[in-house]
């Protein structure tokens, strides 16, 4: 069922809430796909409810541009809802601006312990106190016992984790394995935007990934980057924003290889105006 304002959900969940389910939350921005999907699978098979949320949250959005372009299909995403898990418990909100933030249409701040400071947060400014602002107000509507998150924006996920702490929310924060088109590319609502030559040319950006897991294990971190960065050069439809490779604990840039230290590679580019995100984990 859909249901449109927040005060309507909580009603919702009065019922679910006095029966002492549990209510598993999958949060998206919609124009949903089979990572989504994923989420949405693991978090029914974990819970008796689900409740779906669909909103694109202007106050994470630096560039006015992305937000506009973003793609706004919930029709579509509650059919696919409807079809892949047809007789769920499960809740789709799909609120208004106006719902979440009233006439006030702005973040809250927030201090994640240095994980804003790195990749998305760096580049992104206000990136992640939108999404704080949004998930905050979610999840003490939702009063979930667990939420999903995708692995795909491992960086949110880990400061997501830290939001709950921080604010001492009783939900479990799950991570899930990140899904990929047949060709390797991360499904991304983002790649819609892509023709269909492009979407396929994609594929090397998990490609080079790869290589780069590959190429980390006999040679040093700055060589794996500078490998990375070359074969961008020579891709001139592909503009590399940055590949780094940091520390899975605490997100910072690694500066040597160490067998007990999980290192990531974190990779951003831009193709076709749009821009898509990807991490792969390293095996040194
Ligand atoms: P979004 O709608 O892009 O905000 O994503 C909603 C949730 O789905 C986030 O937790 C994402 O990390 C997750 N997600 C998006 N794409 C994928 C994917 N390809 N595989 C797994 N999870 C994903």
């Amino acid at each position: 069922m859909i249901v449109k304002t927040h005060n309507s959900l909580k009603k919702q969940l009065k019922s679910i809430q006095l029966e002492n389910k549990t209510i598993g939350f999958v949060p998206t921005m919609g124009a949903l796909h089979k990572g989504h999907l994923s989420l949405m699978q693991q978090a029914i098979n974990e819970n008796d409810a689900l409740v779906v949320s669909i909103f694109v949250n202007p106050t994470q959005f630096n560039n006015q541009d992305d937000l506009e372009k973003y793609p706004r299909t919930i029709e579509k995403d509650y059919s696919l809802i409807k079809k892949e898990f047809n007789d769920a418990a499960i809740l789709v909100y799909t609120p208004s601006v106006q719902d979440v933030y009233g006439e006030n249409v702005h973040s809250k701040s927030y201090q994640y312990d240095g994980l804003e400071k790195v990749m998305e947060g760096a580049n992104r400014p206000g990136h992640f106190d939108g999404v704080g602002t949004i998930l905050e107000f979610l999840f003490k509507v939702v009063q979930p016992d667990k939420a999903y998150f995708g692995e795909k924006d491992y960086q949110q996920l880990q400061i997501v984790k830290k939001l709950v702490q921080k604010l001492a929310l009783p939900v479990k924060i799950i991570g899930c394995p990140i899904k990929r088109e047949e060709n390797g590319l991360a499904m991304s609502s983002r790649n819609e935007r892509l023709s269909k030559s492009t979407r396929k040319e994609a594929a090397i950006i998990y490609k080079i990934l790869k290589d780069a897991r590959r190429y980390i294990k006999n040679n040093s971190i700055s060589k794996t980057i500078q490998m990375v960065e070359n074969k961008f050069a020579q891709l001139p439809n592909f503009e590399l924003e940055y590949f780094t490779i940091n520390r899975e604990s605490d997100l910072k840039p690694a500066i040597r290889k160490s067998k007990n230290t999980a290192l990531r590679a974190f990779i951003v580019v831009h193709v076709e105006g749009v821009r898509l995100i990807d991490n792969l984990a390293l095996d040194l």
